[in-house]
């Protein structure tokens, strides 16, 4: 049987990162074992319905390049692929329930069940569940007489249908991350599988698209655990072969306390999501990873090693070697530390891999200076090493474009002298002599002006870097003067000496 697998977020809000990770996971495993990956749009809580998110999920899949196969705008033969329109399927399958006996109808107001878990809480009752204790005392299909229930429904009275689960009995199934997981039925919840508007809950929907979209594998994060006994029992009552499932451990804070929230990603200082978001109820802007300036290779890599890891030392893998290394046993069970310096290490790694080609595109697009494109070239691969992101080049190239308008103190202070400023002046003009030049030249000539005196190069470097930047550090110093060209080079000499000295 080929690989299926799907990718089911709610289209509520942005898409956080854990859910890339969800949706990367899918997408390696389908294909590493030449599946199919689903992208499905699970928006039947119109409750919680936020526009704009669907679009969200979209981009962002695509700008992190984990393409479906089938879903949403991508079509497929079992579509379609957004839940409020396949609304008649779920309640087909939930009468279905009733009439097995597997599901019942409940008519209780929401008053009532308040009361229910009042009195629960005050038998000091752990755990209040409509359930196979307590529903007996409620108002529902299974203690109404089946004329009683009609007349309510002909009355228009709303109702749900609840799953009728037994009283105790032991669920089990393997994850394929943690093992075997035995749950008892006494612990649980009649959950609700139909809501009072028409529509199915999560479960309900989850577990009939599951099957019909003929998924072999559920990968999802870990919060949906609690939700898979219930899930094993709605395959079991519907008669259908339960799929795999493989949960996802949590995403947690740098410190390993607690789940990454956005709340602790605010407050650290970095994106919780990959791409911008500008809350529509609050107008808050959330600026993404891609906005920060990652790039989309080394974004995947970071959120790949998020929680699995196919041992040895190899950190750098694209997404092809990571199609070929992922296998979902060597998914970690512990939750996984989320290290920003980590992501921007990463980013480093890719800014070093990208072509000469594509930095300098890049590189020009951010900068409105009209230059050519080889000087652009120049400049960007002598400032690639230095930055985390390509937007900071501008700044951090900022002086090949301006002269130094200020000088940073400390080096005036302990390299800055009037010889060392002599030797620049004559270093200078011969530089302008010469025909041409590249940083070899350039520093074997200056090797040659200092000899001439026995002035070892570590005295003027730091003069030298100063008059040209103003500052202390910073690219290679030959490939700036190479950069400049001999007449500025002499310029800004000259222009050091004249404040400095
Ligand atoms: N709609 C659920 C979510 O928002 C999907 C959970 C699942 O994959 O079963 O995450």
């Amino acid at each position: 049987m080929s690989v299926r697998v799907r990718f089911a977020p709610s289209p509520t809000g942005a898409l956080h990162i854990g859910g890339v990770r969800t949706a990367l996971y899918n997408y390696l495993f389908a294909r590493k074992h030449q599946g199919t990956f689903i992208l499905r749009i699970e928006d039947t809580d119109q409750t919680r319905f936020v526009p704009g998110a669907e679009a969200y999920i979209e981009e962002s899949l695509k700008w992190a390049g984990i393409t479906p196969d089938e879903g949403v705008n991508y079509g497929g033969d079992f579509g379609p692929y957004r839940q409020s329109e396949r609304k008649e399927t779920y309640q087909k399958y939930a009468q279905q329930l009733v009439d097995e006996g597997k599901a019942y109808y409940a008519f209780d107001t929401p008053e009532e069940l308040d009361a229910m878990r009042e009195r629960l809480k005050e038998a000091r009752v752990a755990n209040p569940q409509y359930n196979a204790v307590t529903r007996m005392q409620m108002s529902n299909s299974l203690t109404l007489s089946a004329e009683e229930t009609q007349a309510k429904m002909d009355a228009g009275e709303p109702y749900v249908i609840r799953i009728k689960l037994p009283r105790n009995e032991d669920v089990r199934f393997k994850d394929i991350v943690r093992g075997w997981v035995v749950v008892n039925t006494a612990t649980l919840d009649d959950k609700i599988l139909m809501k009072s508007d028409g529509m199915p809950t999560y479960h309900m929907a989850n577990i009939v698209d599951d099957h019909q979209m003929e998924i072999t594998h559920v990968i999802r994060g870990e919060e949906w655990l609690p939700s898979a006994p219930l899930h094993m029992k709605l395959y079991e009552y519907l008669g259908w072969d339960a799929p795999e499932f493989a949960h996802l451990p949590l995403l947690l804070k740098p410190d390993g306390n607690g789940k990454l929230s956005k709340r602790a990603a605010d407050q650290l200082g970095f994106p919780i999501f990959p791409l911008n978001w500008n809350d529509p109820e609050t107008g808050e802007l959330s600026v993404g990873f891609k906005e920060t300036g990652y790039l989309p290779d080394a974004f995947i890599n970071f959120l790949a090693l998020l929680g699995w890891n196919p041992g040895g030392e190899k950190e750098l893998f694209t997404m092809d070697d990571l199609i070929e290394a992922f296998s979902l046993e060597k998914i970690n069970k512990a939750g996984a530390k989320f290290d920003i310096e980590k992501a921007k290490w990463f980013n480093q790694q890719y800014l070093k891999f990208m072509s000469d080609d594509e930095l300098t595109d890049q590189f020009l697009s951010l900068i409105d200076v009209d230059i050519d494109r080889e000087r652009a070239k120049a400049i960007a691969l002598s400032l690639k090493e230095r930055v985390t992101f390509i937007q900071e080049m501008p700044e951090a190239g900022r002086f090949y474009f301006e002269r130094p308008t200020e000088y940073d103190e400390k080096v005036v202070r302990k390299k800055w002298n009037e010889e060392a400023a002599n030797k620049l002046v004559e270093f200078s003009e011969e530089l302008k002599k010469a025909d041409a030049y590249d940083k070899d030249s350039a520093k074997a000539l200056l090797i040659e002006v200092l000899e001439r005196d026995g002035m070892p190069l570590g005295k003027v470097m730091p003069a030298l870097r100063l008059a040209l930047t103003g500052q202390a550090g910073g690219p290679d110093l030959m490939e700036i003067v190479e950069i400049l060209g001999a007449d500025e080079v002499a310029a800004r000499i000259g222009k050091a000496a004249e404040e400095l000295n």
